[in-house]
């Protein structure tokens, strides 16, 4: 494989200790924290030109993406997703200038697809024929479908009981071998990585760099749909804590490379039920202290011990920015009201950034001028059980003219024209 050139190399976030990308290694193999990747050079000419004449999509960016130029990638067409000025909600909630990132518009309906397009690539390009993740559910759904795509074999460990109704369907759909274990995310998380350590199976966790090289294209989006005004605050839902990571390095990555001036805060929002990471900036600690029982209506974030924590950190402090916390009342109402007041229909875990987004304006952390997104995480249909449990059901009535005329009548919405 002497011909292969990566153009990156690992590097270890605590120790700093290299390792070449050859090699399946999720951790450090000297002192066990994560990796990073890293780019042998960032000096890449006129990458916007090129990145100009592509499509948006997580693949624009593939000079600054860890795969060969000789590998094909495994694709359903990812990213690319909405930007969405909303401008009623901005209203509402007192800011002038605010977007929505729907990354519910990826192919499988959550920002997963961005990491795993990546991540399977990678582990095609590595020879695994396994790849296997723990999941609270869209992790799973997306590993299995791309998983499908490349024509390999997914297992998937979730907590039994705990994953929304339309992520499940999914692994089983895309012929996942799907076991449910009697515990919590974070139990799966410690079986499936010791799996991954023993047999030849390829672990997409985010505890993999390679995911989170996919998921910083949203920020290289951002930018360029933005362009050439770059966000001043990016909120992001924050479980496992690798999202809000990845985006800040694409942040850091557009930097380097000259191609924005200055880096937006990142500014977390956690549910209250599962909040360290919160807690740990709320009170200036330099290390989380996880929740053993981790709840919340927000099934996505509820994570009590984010394998992410350190680089979310770094990523918050660095940037300026912080991490909120909402209630479940606070998230469901924020579903509620992005999906009517801008047609925008997300799943708890999502809307958790608008929920997070109103204390941010409420506190003065963000101000009514600053430029503001919001990053919603999955697609709303991944949850229909919330919205049955949560909304009023809609009327029945017989099938006459009449008591359809009475039953929009009486309508709280008093809908007909006067
Ligand atoms: C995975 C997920 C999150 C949490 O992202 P992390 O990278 O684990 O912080 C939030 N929302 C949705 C919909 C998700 O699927
Ligand atoms: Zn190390």
């Amino acid at each position: 494989m002497g011909e292969r050139r990566f153009n990156h190399i690992l590097r270890c976030i605590n120790c700093g200790r290299t390792f070449d990308p050859e090699e399946v290694l999720y951790t450090c193999s000297h002192c066990g924290d994560l990796l990073t990747v890293e780019y042998r050079e960032l000096d890449l000419g006129d990458i916007d030109e090129r990145w100009r004449g592509r499509p948006i999509s997580v693949w624009r960016y593939r000079e600054i993406l860890p795969i060969l130029d000789s590998t094909k990638p495994v694709t359903l067409s990812e990213g690319g997703t909405g930007l969405h000025a909303c401008d009623r909600l901005g209203k509402l909630v007192g800011l002038k200038e605010l977007y929505v990132k729907n990354e519910g518009e990826n192919p499988t309906g959550s920002f997963k697809d961005r990491g795993m397009t990546v991540g399977v690539t990678k582990a095609v390009e590595l020879g695994m024929r396994y790849v296997a993740c723990a999941s609270t559910g869209n992790t799973a759904a997306s590993l299995s479908a791309y998983a499908a795509r490349a024509g390999i074999r997914c297992i998937i460990l979730i907590p039994a009981g705990k994953v929304a109704l339309g992520k499940l369907v999914q692994s089983v759909a895309h012929g996942a071998k799907v076991i449910q274990i009697r515990g919590n995310f974070d139990q799966a998380l410690k079986i499936v990585r010791e799996l991954c350590s023993k047999e030849k199976i390829y672990l997409l966790n985010s505890v993999n760099p390679y995911r989170l090289e996919g998921q910083k294209t949203l920020a290289f989006e951002l930018r360029d749909q933005l362009y050439p005004n770059p966000p001043e605050n990016v909120v992001v839902p924050v479980g496992n804590a690798g999202n809000i990571s990845a985006i800040w390095k694409g942040f850091c990555e557009l930097k380097a490379l000259g191609l924005i001036e200055e880096t937006p805060r990142m500014l977390g929002v956690q549910a209250k039920g599962a909040a360290p990471i919160a807690h740990a900036v709320k009170e200036g600690l330099d290390e989380i202290e996880p929740v053993a029982k981790p709840e919340t209506v927000a099934t996505a974030i509820r994570i009590g011990a984010p394998v992410n924590w350190k680089k979310a950190l770094r990523a918050v402090r660095d940037s300026g920015g912080t991490v909120e916390v909402v209630s479940d009342e606070e998230i469901l109402e924020a579903q509620r009201l992005l999906a009517r007041s801008e047609g925008i229909f997300v799943e708890p875990a999502s809307a958790s950034s608008i929920a997070g987004l109103k204390k941010f304006v409420a506190s003065g952390i963000v101000k009514r001028d600053e430029r503001t997104v919001c990053v919603t995480t999955g697609h709303g249909l991944k949850d229909p059980q919330v919205i049955l449990d949560n909304f009023p059901s809609p009327t029945v009535v017989d099938a006459t003219f009449e008591s359809v005329r009475e039953a929009i009548e009486s309508s709280y919405m008093a809908i007909l024209p006067a």
